[in-house]
Order: structure tokens, then C-alpha cells, then sequence
């Protein structure tokens, strides 16, 4: 094996500057050895990283090198996670129906569960439709194979209160798609609507399931005291926080047309039904849907009280206000307040401590104030505000006035 002789003194002569200039070692890092990476020039990079002029630092986190920052190192290359394949099923074997109670077109996190035990039942072969009067947004990252959108056929609003009417719908849907299975949240309206559907279809509904697994249905019985198991049948509701929402790559809820013959409208044994909206600054916590809360970064307590009916939120707090007898303990949010199961959660100059964390686990979407842009709840908010909260109450109360227009309706 022959290999090119070195030439030890060459080398070490193309390190030193041109002959003339005094013989230095070379300082010009830029200069590439054996084709290597560049050398980095720390000092040069930390130049870069100053505002030019002042002698600040340039508060860019973007991570992009700047033209004039010089040969800086290299910027850690974004990692770009692929796109989830989106799992298409063409000819399931046998549909598993869900019907949501996906009140406003949203799924709830009942509904998702629902899903995700639809999804233990569908297995590989199986197709998961979901069955629904709107389109639900995330029905397929839910689980969902199929969407089948159930209008009223009379032209009414599928939101109306008409229990006997949809429960009609349904049965007619399902003896037209014939499911193997049709799942519904034991909730307060999907428990009513599958024992009407279950009266109509005079079919015996397994209601409460807590335990799903391909081949059997389980809920406790006699005050938990025995579990009672059956082969899954056509119906049955399902707990909630029984079983874990779908967790795989996005299923395609395409879209099926059907169009349901239903009994003529009989007149309506209900003839009148409101919902009457809870007042938010009384609901109960744990059960409010958009809370706004304030930390010991806010010193201005009445105009957060503003903000807070505003914003038609419930009020709450991290637990020094509370201990510092600046808002009820009952408004405490955390492991040893109340753990919340919001929609919307607006923190106020809240750091977002582990206890604080543990509470707001559940929220949907986060929204954090707070001058400090390290705290843990801006890392943990979707939104983040990094400005003083006392000037951030104004402006946001100043916007919802103008909003509201001159009635003062709330947005
Ligand atoms: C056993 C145990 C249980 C606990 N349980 C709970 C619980 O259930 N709930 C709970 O909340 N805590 C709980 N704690 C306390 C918790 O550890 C924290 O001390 C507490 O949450 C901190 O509250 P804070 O974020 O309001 O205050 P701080 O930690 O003082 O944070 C204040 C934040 O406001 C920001 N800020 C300051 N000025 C402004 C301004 N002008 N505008 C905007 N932002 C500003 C700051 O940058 C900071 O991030 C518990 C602690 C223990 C030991």
C-alpha cells in the first residue's frame, strides 16, 4: 500500500502568515484544514450576537446566523418531523358506529374516548363512522375511518331540543350503514338518546362499559362489587374516563353520504326547551369551561375581577393569592386546589409551578401573561403574551368593549 509522503515543515509554514508580515501562527480561523468543518471564532460569534452599536445583546431566538455576524457556527438545522400518514381504510370489513354528543360541533373528551373504544372494537378490518348532525372538527385525528353527517330531513336545525326526533334519525341510520357495534358517551343527553334508540330498535343496551377489549365489555356491578363482562353487542354506552382517548396516526373521515326515511314528525311532546347558561362566576371550577386566572405577578386584583367578567370567565388563582387571602380558596387552581377540566385556562403572572401545572393538565388550550419569558407557563401556554399583566388587563378590557359594540353585548 503506497500512501503520499507528509512534508511536516510544508504544513507547518502554511500555518504561519505570509513570509514579510513576521512569522505568527496564522489567526485567520475561517481557514479550512484537511477540508474539515470550519474552526469557530467564538469571539466573532459572540460579536454577532450584540446589537450593532450597543453593547447589548440581540434578543433573536430565531437561531438564524446574521450576514454581519460573520462566519458564525453553523445554526442547528430544524428538524423537520415528517407528515403523519394519514391511514386510509377502502372496504372495512364491518362498521363501528359512535355517536357524540359533540355539543357545538366540538368533540368532547368523552366523545374522543368513545372513539378510541370504537377503535379497540374496529381492530384492523373494522371501520369507525361517526355519527353526527355537523361536521365535528378532529374527527379524524379522533380515530374516525367514516363521516356520516345526519341532517333533519324536515329542514329543521339538528341543534334543536328534539330527543324523540333524533333518536328517530339514528335508528334509521343505523339500520341503514347495519353497524356491528354503535357506541355512546354515557352522558346526561348520549345516555337518553341510546336507550330511546335502544327502545326503538328493541335491541338491549350494555350501558356504563368501562373495560373495552376486542371480544368483551365489562362494567361494574351491585356497587363495584362484581364486574360484569358480555360479548360486545349492537349497543352500549361507555363511562367516562374509562377508556384512553385513540393515540395512532390520523384515520380519514371521509365523508359518506346517507340520506335516512324517518317516521313523519309526530307532534313534539316537548314543546318548549331553553338552555339556560350557568353563570360562569358561580359555576363550580372543575367544571368550568374558560377559567382566567391570577398569580402573584398581578397587583391590580379589581381590574382582574374586570377582566374576568369581561371575558365571561370563571375567576381563579394560584394558591399564594390564595394563601394571602387575596381570592377564595375556592378558586385555587393546582393539585391541592382544583383540577380543571377547561377548554380555554387565561393565566395571569402565574409562573406555572409543578402544583399549578398538575391542575390546568387537562385545558385545552392555554393563554400565559407573564414578563418573564422563561417562566414554565409560557412554555406550557399555546399563546403567550410576555408583557406586564397590569398593562395587558387594560388594553384586553379596551378591546372587548369595543367588540361588544354600544349594547354591550359580550362578543
Ligand atoms: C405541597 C404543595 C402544594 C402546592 N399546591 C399548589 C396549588 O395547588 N396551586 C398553586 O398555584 N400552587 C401550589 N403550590 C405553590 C407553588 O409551588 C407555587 O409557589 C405557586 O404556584 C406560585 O404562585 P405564582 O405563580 O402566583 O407566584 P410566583 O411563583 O411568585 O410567580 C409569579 C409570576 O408572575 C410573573 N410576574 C411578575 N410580575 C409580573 C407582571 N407585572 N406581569 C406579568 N407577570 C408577572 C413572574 O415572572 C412569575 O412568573 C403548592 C406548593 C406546595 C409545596
Amino acid at each position: 500500500m503506497t500512501r503520499p509522503r507528509r512534508d511536516p515543515r510544508a504544513e507547518r509554514a502554511a500555518l504561519l502568515v505570509a513570509p514579510g508580515e513576521g512569522t505568527r501562527p496564522r489567526l485567520d480561523r475561517t481557514v479550512r484544514r484537511d477540508g474539515g468543518r470550519p474552526r469557530r471564532d467564538p469571539r466573532r460569534e459572540r460579536d454577532g450576537q450584540r446589537v450593532p452599536g450597543v453593547l447589548r445583546p440581540r434578543y433573536d431566538l430565531s437561531q438564524v446566523a446574521r450576514p454581519e455576524a460573520g462566519p458564525v457556527h453553523e445554526a442547528p438545522r430544524a428538524v423537520q418531523a415528517p407528515a403523519p400518514t394519514v391511514v386510509v381504510l377502502d372496504a372495512p370489513a364491518f362498521l363501528v358506529l359512535v355517536v357524540p354528543d359533540a355539543a357545538g360541533g366540538r368533540l368532547s373528551p368523552h366523545d374522543r374516548q368513545v372513539l378510541g373504544a370504537a377503535r379497540v372494537l374496529a381492530g384492523r378490518e373494522g371501520g369507525v363512522a361517526l355519527l353526527a348532525p355537523w361536521t365535528c372538527e378532529g374527527s379524524g385525528p379522533a380515530g374516525a375511518d367514516r363521516l356520516v353527517r345526519l341532517d333533519d330531513p324536515d329542514g329543521g336545525d339538528s341543534r334543536d331540543y328534539d330527543p324523540a326526533g333524533r333518536a328517530a334519525r339514528v335508528a334509521a341510520a343505523i339500520a341503514d350503514l347495519r353497524p356491528r357495534h354503535v357506541l355512546f358517551p354515557e352522558s346526561p343527553d348520549g345516555g337518553d338518546l341510546a336507550r330511546r334508540v335502544a327502545v326503538r330498535l328493541r335491541q338491549p343496551l350494555f350501558s356504563d362499559v368501562e373495560s373495552v377489549a376486542a371480544g368483551a365489555l365489562a362494567r361494574p356491578a351491585r356497587g363495584r362489587r362484581v364486574e360484569q363482562r358480555t360479548a360486545p353487542g349492537l349497543l352500549a354506552t361507555l363511562a367516562p374516563d374509562a377508556v384512553a382517548e385513540y393515540a395512532g396516526p390520523p384515520r380519514e373521515a371521509r365523508e359518506i353520504p346517507i340520506r335516512v326515511e324517518t317516521p313523519a314528525r309526530a307532534a313534539p311532546a316537548i314543546l318548549s326547551a331553553t338552555t339556560i347558561p350557568a353563570d360562569p362566576a358561580t359555576v363550580p371550577l372543575g367544571l368550568a369551561s374558560f377559567v382566567a386566572a391570577a398569580g402573584s405577578g398581578v397587583t391590580e386584583l379589581a381590574t382582574f375581577r374586570e377582566v374576568v367578567a369581561a371575558l365571561h370567565a370563571t375567576p381563579g388563582a394560584s394558591r399564594v393569592l390564595c394563601d394571602a387571602g387575596l381570592m377564595p380558596r375556592s378558586s385555587q387552581v393546582g393539585a391541592s386546589g382544583t383540577v380543571l377540566a377547561a377548554t380555554c385556562y387565561v393565566a395571569l403572572g402565574i409562573s406555572g409551578a409543578p402544583q399549578h401545572l398538575q391542575g390546568v393538565a387537562g385545558c385545552e388550550h392555554v393563554v400565559a401573561v407573564n414578563t418573564d419569558l422563561h417562566a414554565a407557563m409560557i412554555e406550557r401556554a399555546g399563546l403567550a403574551i410576555v408583557q406586564d399583566a397590569q398593562a395587558v388587563m387594560p388594553a384586553l378590557l379596551r378591546l372587548l368593549a369595543q367588540d361588544a359594540g354600544p349594547t354591550g353585548d359580550a362578543p
